[in-house]
């Protein structure tokens, strides 16, 4: 999508610290992050919200957001961490591209 961020993240048009990459999804460090290691998992192709994405993907977008989870937790010896995703405006979603929260505490 022409006006989108994260899309532009993905055509590399624009640079992100990317941890994490293969054919459908990319995971890279948040550029405000509430910790250290906060990770946003997203889907190369563009979709609005979690209820915008085809059911398959949010299984292996959450398949592989524990593989990077537990990269991400053990990179920065978090003792915990909260994953989760904001959805529409009033769910406090900023960038409308889907994304996983990946929040170490
Ligand atoms: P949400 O839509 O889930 O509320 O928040 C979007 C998240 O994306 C925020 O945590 C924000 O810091 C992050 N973000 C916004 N623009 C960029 C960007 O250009 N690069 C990166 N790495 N993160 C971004
Ligand atoms: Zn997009």
């Amino acid at each position: 999508m022409a006006d989108c961020i994260f899309c532009k993240i993905v055509k590399g048009e624009i640079p992100s610290s990317k941890i994490y990459e293969d054919g459908d999804f990319l995971a890279l460090l948040d550029i405000n992050p509430i910790n250290p290691g906060h990770t946003l998992v997203i889907p190369k192709k563009h979709y609005v919200d979690f209820l915008d994405m085809p059911e398959p993907l949010i299984g292996t977008l959450f398949s592989r957001s524990q593989q990077i989870a537990k990269a991400v937790i053990a990179g920065v010896s978090a003792e915990g961490f909260n994953i989760g995703m904001n959805n529409r405006k009033v769910g406090g979603q900023v960038v409308f591209h889907a994304h996983v929260h990946i929040m170490p505490r």
